[in-house]
């Protein structure tokens, strides 16, 4: 499989935060020929082992969460309809008509619609405001909440956008759950490019759980493969778009990224800062490889490798990834191009750790 129908595979898989099973088992078997080791532990996170040919060297992961927003039904209302609350960051504005997977308690999916108010009844003053999750409904064509529940159906179920693929013009794609099955299809690329080429290091290739949830899945991870340092992969902002022009630098299929600074800001405390030997190697791979490197630094994000780098004494942690376009919509768009570039340069970083890398930060 290549890296596009890798993506595609990965896109239309289902797992939404705390129900990633589909998604973990389907990264476990394409690790599996390519690790001397691949577990899922409790919490469903994928830990492949690429054994190094060295001793004595740093033990590095390189991660990518695994699991999608999405929504949590709250009500079954006694005419059929359901009520959710939101499951991860899921922007309001772009809700009204589209097509929602539900899952049921035994794991089957079954296709829902947000249902909008009849446009010809909506009342000038409502057209052009921003309806609530809490305030819209979904409407899977049942008669009553007997028939909801019979499917299995209950407060609790999760609902995701309706996975969905497309190819566009010039490698990019366009769908549902580019972030971050982007990665996912990434850090595969680095697994295919490091068995067929083994680093020195020892170095885990690792898929994480619940990102879009509480960020803290990938700690658990951590407390498996303990780390020293860690490569965290994950979608950037595209700034080659109307809106977004002035604001970062970053576009599509210009390479793969690096994030400098992440920062939650909006009550959370925590983000990420470069470790900066990392950088370094970032910087130096790129440049030996003649792979072109694009910088990213936001206020308003934060990941995963935020609570990873707190775990044992402390990881090396750097944030890459890739441009992105309408993040945490269903219409994400991708450069395959930059994903295979990215793969390559993450591969070329843990080639060149050796016995000569510095990692303490000072
Ligand atoms: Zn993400």
């Amino acid at each position: 499989m290549n890296l596009v129908e890798t993506l595609r595979d990965f896109m239309l898989t289902p797992a939404p935060s705390g129900y990633e099973s589909e998604m973990a088992y389907k990264l476990a078997d394409r690790l599996k020929p390519l690790c001397d080791d691949v577990q899922i532990d409790h919490v469903g996170n994928v830990i492949g082992k690429i054994a190094g040919t060295g001793s004595g060297l740093p033990t590095a992961m390189v991660f990518a969460h695994i699991d999608q927003l999405g929504f949590i039904v709250r009500r079954v209302e006694a005419d059929g309809y359901l009520q959710v609350d939101r499951l991860g960051g899921i922007p309001e504005k772009v809700l009204p008509a589209l097509k929602l997977s539900v899952r049921s308690e035994d794991g089957t999916w079954h296709t829902g619609v947000f249902g909008p108010k009849a446009h010809h009844a909506t009342p000038a003053e409502e057209k052009y405001k921003v309806d609530l999750v809490t305030s819209l409904f979904i409407d899977i064509g049942a008669k009553n909440a007997q028939e909801v529940h019979e499917l299995g159906i209950y407060p609790g179920c999760p609902v995701i956008y309706q996975p969905q693929f497309e190819l566009l013009r010039n490698h990019k794609v366009t769908g549902t759950s580019v972030d971050n099955r982007g990665a996912c299809a990434a850090l595969v690329a680095v697994a295919e490019n490091l068995h067929a080429n083994r680093p020195a290091c020892d170095v885990y290739v690792v898929g994480t759980v619940w990102e879009e949830f509480n960020l803290r899945g990938a700690m658990m991870a951590a407390r498996t493969v303990k780390p020293d340092l860690a490569i965290m992969l994950d979608v950037t902002l595209a700034s080659d778009t109307h809106d977004l022009a002035s604001r970062f630098e970053d576009a599509l299929g210009a390479g793969p990224c690096v994030q400098l600074y992440s920062f939650h800001g909006r009550g959370t405390l925590n983000g990420t800062l470069p470790h900066q030997p990392l950088f370094g190697l970032c910087k130096r791979t790129a440049q030996e490889e003649q792979i072109p490197l694009q910088r990213f630094a936001a206020l308003g994000i934060i990941t995963d490798a935020a609570y990873l780098q707190l775990e044992g004494e402390g990881v090396a942690v750097l944030e890459m990834g890739f441009p992105a376009r309408y993040t945490h919509t269903p219409v994400e768009v991708c450069d395959l191009r930059d994903l295979e570039s990215l793969s390559n340069l993450v591969a070329g970083m843990m080639r060149r750790i050796d016995g000569e890398f510095q990692l303490n930060r000072y």
